[in-house]
């Protein structure tokens, strides 16, 4: 079916061509890639993930060599600690941060990379506040594509020089507002003929896509009530419910699951619109979070996202910063060590749980985007240092942790 893919805005359905450089349509819409067929569309077996879903693709000849081993992420119950924080004990968590440059954006950069290899683009460009760079990088590096990342004064050390590693051209760019400096560097695609891929561009889609179709694998086909995703850019929950979207009209499943869009509060353009019933994003322009995974005030094709929330029956909730640290904290302490943006999810399935908003029996799937080793600043606080001891006190020390009482009852040991 490759070869006769399109480009589509999003709401006013006006259709570009597949190789089209600028990622949004002239009036600021996203674009969406099309498939014909998709009705006929069939997983085969192949060991590779997007060749199983090949058919719902629109790259062809995809070079397994420019695969880093992305995806395949676990699915596991969140586990007795947090199935009794949240009161959902249907809770499932998709362990994102064993992706190999530790987040979800690693599908979509696969996908960055069977684009470059179909039209031939040597260089790849990215706007990022750290993750989409670092994963970018990574994938450049293995494909023999140039990256250049346009990154905000803010963006952690930890991210950028991970970048630089990789041999990407970092370029800091000093600019009061993130989102604008965003759309102005994008808005330099044509003039350079270089593709800038934004985290919401559908290049990236198609590669976020393919969660949904691990999904698919690990659930057996069923479909979970809720699939709760920290969104910024919106790339991720666009791409997983296109995913699920095009499954149905495959005819492999029959309902599909509603989207929790999840912010932090003090950057909501999309949650606050949700709560509030707006049909415009009202966007945020002095953004200052510790989940800085987030940091998209002005989301270029935020509305698209409202518009499906109202069609679908989606939930918005956002989470303060003080929810934020909590669940890093939870989160870690249940054994999963998550990025602030990541633990957003988690805060918020509780709030929606305690609010009667969703049913505590239903199946939920977070998606922990990011790993804690992203940002080492943001641990500053936390209690998490060690403790100083010394041969000659190191046996009383020792003493005294095992005197202890442990904080967890009894009752969460294995086995009870
Ligand atoms: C990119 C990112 C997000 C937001 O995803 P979008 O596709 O921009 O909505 C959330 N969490 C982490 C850790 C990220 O890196």
């Amino acid at each position: 079916m490759t070869g006769r893919a399109e480009l589509v805005s999003t709401i006013s359905g006006r259709k570009y061509p597949f190789d089209r450089i600028e990622e949004f349509a002239e009036n600021g819409e996203s674009l969406e890639v099309s498939l014909p067929g998709l009705a006929h569309a069939r997983p085969r077996s192949s060991p590779h993930l997007w060749e199983r879903f090949g058919d719902f693709l629109p790259f062809p000849g995809m070079n397994p060599a420019r695969s880093l081993g992305e995806g395949n992420t676990p699915l596991l119950p969140a586990g007795r600690q947090l199935h009794e924080w949240t009161g959902l004990p249907n809770l499932l968590l998709k362990n994102e941060t064993q992706n190999p440059t530790w987040s979800f954006k690693d599908r979509g950069s696969l996908t960055c990379m069977f684009l470059a290899d179909f039209l031939g683009e040597r260089v790849a460009a990215t706007i990022s506040t750290g993750n989409m760079g670092h994963s970018l990088a990574a994938y450049g590096a293995r494909a023999g594509v140039k990256v250049i990342v346009f990154v905000p004064g803010f963006a952690p050390r930890e991210k950028v020089d991970a970048m630089a590693i990789h041999g990407a051209t970092v370029l800091r760019v000093e600019a009061p507002d993130y989102s604008a400096m965003k759309r102005h560097v994008l808005g330099l695609a044509g003039a350079l003929g270089v593709r800038i891929v934004s985290g919401n561009g559908p290049v990236r889609v198609e590669g976020y896509k393919l969660a949904a179709f691990e999904l698919y694998e690990q659930m057996e086909g069923r479909v979970p009530d809720y699939i709760a995703v920290p969104t910024s850019a919106c790339g991720h929950v666009r791409g997983i419910f296109k995913g699920y979207r095009e499954l149905r009209e495959a005819g492999l499943i029959r309902s599909l699951p509603r989207f929790i869009v999840v912010q932090a509060r003090n950057n909501n353009p999309i949650t606050g619109a949700l709560k509030r019933g707006d049909e415009q994003i009202v966007p945020v322009t002095d953004v200052r979070t510790i989940a800085e995974a987030m940091t998209t005030g002005d989301p270029p094709g935020g509305e698209e996202v409202l518009r499906k929330a109202r069609a679908f029956g989606w939930l918005g909730e956002d989470a303060t910063e003080e929810e934020i640290l909590e669940s890093q904290r939870r989160l870690a302490a249940a054994g999963f060590f998550v990025e602030p943006a990541a633990a957003t999810s988690l805060a918020a399935v509780r709030s929606l749980v305690r609010n009667r908003r969703i049913d505590p029996a239903a199946t939920v799937v977070l998606m922990l985007t990011g790993s804690g080793l992203k940002d080492m600043d943001v641990l500053r606080h936390h209690a998490c240092g060690a403790r100083t001891s010394s041969l000659s006190t190191v046996a009383s020390d020792l003493r005294a942790v095992l005197a202890e009482r442990t904080s967890e009852s009894p009752g969460t040991l294995p086995g009870h």
